[in-house]
């Protein structure tokens, strides 16, 4: 990381003493140092890609390391390991408003969705139509392709919706009819961070004799939500949730829907070790694992989902409403100036986590942050900078000096020296 230009600290900008007011009345203020921070000059907004790293995590690893697989070994499989799916699925269950045992954490989000895409398929018979949109990651739609080519018969309708940087959710359901087994639809939209009404949408699913079916990456960990109406859902754990690179993913199942898992491996038999030839599904939403779970990643999840849960994700939902409205508006007034948009709804009751500003510049402005103002956004085709506010250890402080410094590039006239794409060379 080189540092060309000398771009902080910025307490003499107008507003700061306003953002060290609102740090001083956070009640989360004090998980910021549950959290490894090691280089305090970097602003790390990126915590909707990988989540920073919790300090309980580093010694839990060390002692399930040499303890549960370096001592223990074999041993442990019966000690803890077995059941760390459904324990931990069982922590995640409360911040996702599941009730018990509704919950694992099996596989990656990709895997976990074509799962249940596939099992949702097969319980609508004869109906020919998966109902999505354009707002939805990519991979999902891939994803959900591939469900409906191993049916056979069954069409991907990608609705558009965009209405400006909200989904037109209306559009959406009107899509739905009696052809449709399924709607899947990410909760909140990666790039622009549109929260949907899920109650809604599923109910208009339901309506057309549809399943729903939501991807719940970006909404996990920051937003309360209730799935006792919701059929299906999947999710990410190394985003808001803080369980590491390529930490596996969480799986929800409706207890009352008897939904076969199609991916069958003797991790979801009723009997696995009777090593019988004829299967016989597990009860439960632990009928959806399928083979040997990545214990270690499963592992590092733990310390994780325990400070998530230890500030209460109503009090998560309130400092992350706090965060993107002061960036919105601080936006407004430092960088709408210097041709930025706000990309994001406005509303913070349709907002996630994470606020997109527009820029034509966006993919200098990235890059020049990263390496001369240490602020840590992502970017997102083709003029999005995304900022990804994790309410535990991000702060309104964080925020404005950030601003601050990617205004003072910006005037700088330093973008120029950066490539203006990601493709370009120069
Ligand atoms: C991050 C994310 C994924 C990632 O899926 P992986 O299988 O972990 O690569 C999937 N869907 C959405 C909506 C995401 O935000």
């Amino acid at each position: 990381m080189h540092r060309q230009i000398d771009l902080g600290p910025f307490p003499a900008a107008s507003g700061y003493d306003v953002a060290r007011d609102r740090d001083a009345a956070d009640p989360l203020s004090q998980y910021r140092d549950r959290f490894l921070n090691a280089d305090p000059d970097i602003i790390y907004l990126d915590g909707n890609s990988l989540g920073r790293l919790p300090l309980a995590t580093i010694e839990h690893m060390r002692s399930v390391v040499s303890d549960e697989w370096g001592r223990d070994l074999v041993g442990s499989w019966q000690k803890r390991w077995w059941s760390l799916p459904r324990d931990l699925g069982n922590v995640i269950a409360p911040l996702l408003g599941a009730s018990p045992d509704s919950v694992i954490v099996a596989d990656s989000t990709s895997v976990c969705l074509y799962k249940l895409a596939l099992g949702a398929l097969r319980e609508r018979p004869g109906r020919s139509r998966i109902v999505t949109d354009t707002l939805n990651f990519p991979t999902d739609v891939y994803v959900l392709s591939a469900a409906a080519a191993a049916i056979g018969g069954v069409d991907v309708v990608v609705v558009d919706s965009q209405r400006g940087d909200d989904a037109d959710e209306d559009t959406i359901v009107s899509a739905l009819d009696q052809e449709t087994a399924l709607l899947s639809l990410s909760h909140v939209a990666f790039k622009s961070g549109y929260l949907y009404n899920m109650e809604r949408l599923t109910d208009a699913a339901h309506s057309a004799g549809a399943l729903a079916l939501w991807d719940l990456s970006h909404s996990a960990g920051v937003i309360p939500m209730d799935l006792s109406e919701i059929d299906l859902a999947v999710g990410c754990t190394y985003k808001y949730l803080n369980g590491g690179p390529g930490s596996p993913a969480f799986l929800y199942v409706r207890p009352t829907l008897e939904m076969a898992n199609p991916l069958r491996g003797w991790w979801g038999h009723a009997k696995p070790f009777e090593f019988d030839l004829e299967y016989e599904s597990a009860a439960g939403v632990a009928r959806f694992q399928t083979g040997t779970m990545p214990i270690l990643s499963l592992a590092a999840l733990a310390p994780a989902l325990d400070l998530v849960a230890e500030a209460g994700i109503g009090a998560i939902r309130a400092k992350s409403i706090g965060l993107t409205s002061f960036l919105i508006d601080l936006a407004d007034d430092v960088l709408g100036p210097l041709g930025f948009e706000i990309a994001s709804p406005r509303n913070p009751s349709r907002r996630g986590s994470h606020v997109s500003l527009r820029h034509p510049q966006a993919w200098q402005v990235t890059q020049a942050m990263i390496s001369e103002a240490a602020v840590i956004p992502d970017f997102r085709e083709p003029d999005n900078i995304r900022f990804g506010l994790a309410p535990l250890y991000t702060s309104f402080s964080d925020i404005h000096t950030a601003v601050h410094r990617i205004g003072n590039l910006v005037i700088s006239g330093r973008l120029d020296l950066y490539p203006p794409s990601r493709t370009s060379v120069t």
